[in-house]
């Protein structure tokens, strides 16, 4: 892959001063118009300023005796850290990645002369004189800077949270006779604060509060990728109003959402997990350290459904004047970028079996239920709630369009119970409780992709076997708890949250599966080998410097003065297919598992999950406390900097690693897998005339993994004659095996120019797209110009689907 690093164009700005002031919620009440293709409301937020913040830091650190002095660091919320994760992005990044890119002539992140697109339907004043890094006490006051992309801002007011009825409680004055923006700041500040178990009230007066009338207009200034915002007067954020109301709507071409079709070929919108996030959907704070609580009211036409990051399942609620209205929310603070919409007219599926109660993993709850107290911010935390730890299953949804009912009934419905079930055995209590899961539609860049309370799955999962499906949906359920429930500090340390989501996807999987633990291991051997192949290939085609895990080393998670900061190659459009830190990460974990044995392995993480679930966390966090935990005698010369040093921070194949390849010997399914490669190429070799003998060739049936590892094998034959590939195909049934093996298979037939089987080439294209990246480009090198034509005429068909900068992909590669 030709990869060229350019920063001006790659790297990803963070520009909301988070040290200043601090997100804590946010009320989003919007209309979706699928007309238009444009998402209209208003958002409110509620802000903790800096010295709010501290006040809480010195209050949360006295509850942390119980853990290391490293947990006490990370616990506090220190305005100072970075951006980073979005798991929603991350996780989307798996496999056949997402492909959208950065519009290319959006260069400078400080341009003020920029875009003043909201110029007209400003009723602020919009000047350009601002600094982004405006601290407290900046000559034109205090300038709160959020993150702000494609959206059109129309009115930016100061709401007048004082004028709620009843909100004088949150206040030392009985009665309000003089409101001064003191007071009002002094409300937020209560609101904010309010202890958990008020978690109920809190939802009920933000709501009230986001209603309350505005209270003067606040000049704001909008450029490519901020908006800024500030008050005539007010010299330092706690000056700053803590309750802001946003007038605002998004672009049709705005990043954060894609407007598409579903496979029923009705319209539908949802977050792509696009690398800008939700910038492009709602002003707000991208870095992580702004955790916040969110509710949403949104309204659609009657026949939509409104699927939310939202911790009820909600229903809608007819209007009067036609259309109906949902509402979600969340108690647990979390990222904006992992927040999650998608409206469409989707079906709910049941399960036929309907709810099974038990699940025959035994759970041994004294494990999963440690003393103490959570070591992060108040919130009502499933983790302190005893009925909550011990549910095996939690509440779920599945949502598809229509015509793909009979085949989620069939693959994915009965999946979801074993392999719930078995996250909970390995790794305890689920960190969110209940979750939707919705068939997204085929443009969707990824085979899946996790946000709080709700999973995208790809159709791609649907075919063949439930393997893919499974596989898929235990990765994606392992995210809850790395990646959601445990966020990365530093974007760039993407494999805190797919390292772990690729080791644990098996896991949970051969647990789902009830295999004998001989069996379990065969298979989980087996998918090391497929993914040391991966590896490897990826290592050789690209760049060094984008094969290191922890690439900002010891400054790992450093921020500006402002909280402003930069994600390196955050935003190049290669680096989304890139799976090095899935791969590398998950070999990590898979190394010390085996060093420490399993055992002692999945004890610790029970008890790293129960020490850091709701906070952000940094490699060194996890590398210490594992080695703090563990005895002596297995620690053997494992150091954090040893780690650092052969894992995490050196290009290439980790030294560890590189005796991996023989591991296929080792493994008795890749033995298999061998054997059968070698009757092929007997078969293969047979002269044309004896060719009717390889009828008599017994082949063993394989599993899903193995017919993988089979067609890589065969694609490094130079030659497969047109009789082999099609005895192949029939043996296997290749054509109704799930996308993976399918993915292979076109693959041959492009390779070796196989023409009786471009039709499957051309089904793959349009039915699984998130796969099919590297199936145009294949057909494009080979310059036959029948396969060049199958990729434009396939192209033509899925284009009008495509998003926009997926489809600039493609068309890059075949024009
Ligand atoms: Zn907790």
């Amino acid at each position: 892959m030709d990869l060229k690093l350019d920063p001006s164009r790659d790297d990803l700005p963070l520009m909301a001063n988070t040290s200043h002031m601090l997100v804590r919620h946010y009320v989003l009440d919007l209309d979706v118009d699928f007309e238009s293709h444009i998402i209209e409301g208003t958002i409110v937020l509620f802000f903790e300023d800096g010295k709010q913040v501290k006040k809480q830091t010195s209050s949360t650190k006295e509850t942390c005796q119980l853990e290391s002095s490293e947990a006490c660091k990370l616990r506090t919320p220190e305005p100072c850290h970075i951006p980073v994760t979005n798991v929603r992005t991350l996780s989307s990044k798996m496999g056949y990645n997402d492909f959208a890119i950065c519009d290319k002539g959006e260069k400078d992140t400080s341009d003020k002369d920029g875009n003043h697109d909201n110029l007209e339907q400003a009723s602020g004043l919009c000047s350009s004189q601002y600094c982004c890094d405006t601290g407290d006490h900046g000559r034109e006051g205090f300038l709160l800077v959020l993150d702000c992309c494609d959206l059109s801002v129309s009115k930016v007011e100061e709401v007048d949270v004082a004028a709620v009825p009843g909100i004088e409680k949150f206040t030392r004055s009985p009665k309000l006779s003089v409101i001064s923006e003191e007071l009002r700041n002094e409300v937020v500040g209560e609101l904010v604060t309010l202890p958990a178990d008020r978690w109920r009230e809190q939802l009920d007066y933000y709501a009230r509060c986001s209603q309350a009338p505005g209270c003067g207009e606040l000049f704001f200034d909008t450029d490519t990728w901020s908006l800024q915002i500030r008050k005539t007067g007010a010299l330092t954020a706690s000056e700053f109003p803590h309750a802001i109301r946003i007038w605002y709507k998004t672009k049709p071409e705005g990043r954060s959402v894609s407007w598409t079709s579903d496979q029923s070929g009705r319209p539908c919108v949802y977050t792509v997990g696009s690398p800008i996030n939700n910038r492009a959907l709602f002003p707000c704070q991208e870095p992580p350290v702004a955790m916040s609580t969110w509710q949403a009211t949104v309204r659609a036409a009657a026949s939509f459904v409104v699927l939310m990051s939202g911790e009820n399942s909600a229903k809608p609620a007819q209007l009067r004047e036609g259309g109906s209205s949902w509402h979600y929310y969340v108690t647990m603070p979390m990222p904006a970028s992992t927040f999650t919409i998608a409206v469409g007219c989707w079906t709910e599926i049941k399960s036929e079996m309907d709810l099974v109660t038990e699940w025959p993993f035994p759970s041994s709850e004294a494990n999963f239920r440690c003393a103490g107290v959570c070591g992060h911010t108040e919130y009502p935390c499933r983790f302190q709630d005893a009925s909550a730890t011990a549910q095996e299953v939690i509440p779920h949804r599945v949502f598809a369009p229509v015509c793909l009912r009979d085949v989620c009934q069939e693959t994915l419905v009965p999946l979801i119970p074993p392999c719930l079930s078995a996250a909970h055995s390995v790794l305890g209590t689920h960190p969110f409780s209940r979750l939707d899961i919705l068939i997204v539609p085929a443009n969707f860049p990824s085979l899946g992709m996790a946000s709080p309370h709700i999973i995208f799955l790809s159709q791609s999962t649907l075919t063949g076997m439930n393997h893919l499906c499974g596989t898929r949906l235990c990765h994606e359920i392992a995210h809850a708890w790395f990646g959601l429930a445990i966020g990365a500090q530093d974007w760039t340390e993407e494999w805190l949250s797919e390292g772990f989501a690729t080791h644990l996807e098996d896991v949970f999987w051969t647990k789902a599966q009830q295999l004998t633990p001989h069996e379990a291991q065969e298979q989980q051997e087996l998918r090391a080998c497929l993914r040391w192949r991966r590896l490897q290939d990826e290592l050789r085609s690209s760049p060094e410097e984008m094969q290191v895990l922890r690439p900002s080393k010891e400054k790992t998670g450093q921020v500006s003065d402002s909280g402003a900061s930069v994600v390196k190659h955050g935003l190049n459009p290669e680096k989304i297919f890139m799976q090095v830190h899935y791969l590398k990460g998950y070999f990590l974990l898979r190394f010390l598992a085996k060093r420490l044995g399993n055992e002692t392995y999945f004890s610790f993480l029970r008890k790293f999950v129960h020490m850091f679930h709701g906070q952000l966390i940094l490699s060194q966090d996890f590398l210490q406390m594992l080695l703090e935990s563990t005895p002596e005698e297995k620690r053997l010369e494992l150091s954090v900097e040893n780690i650092f040093q052969d894992w995490l921070e050196s290009s290439g194949m980790p030294k560890p690693l590189q005796s991996e390849r023989q591991a296929e010997s080792e493994c008795g399914l890749a033995r298999q897998v061998s054997a059968e490669v070698t009757k092929w190429i007997r078969v293969n070799r047979r002269p044309r005339k004896r060719r009717r003998r390889q009828e008599n060739e017994v082949f063993e049936k394989l599993l899903p993994d193995q017919l993988v590892l089979l067609l890589e094998h065969l694609l490094e034959q130079k030659t497969l004659n047109p009789q082999t590939l099609q005895s192949l195909q029939k043996t296997y049934h290749l054509q109704e095996q799930d996308a993976e093996v399918r993915h292979r298979w076109c693959e041959l037939v492009v390779k070796h120019r196989h023409s009786r089987a471009y039709g499957h080439v051309e089904r793959f294209l349009q039915e699984d797209q998130a796969m099919g990246v590297y199936l145009y480009g294949e057909l494009m090198v080979s310059e036959d110009a029948r396969q060049q034509q199958l990729a434009r005429r396939c192209f033509e068909l899925a284009r009008a689907q495509m998003d926009g900068p997926s489809a600039e992909v493609v068309a890059q590669m075949l024009f």
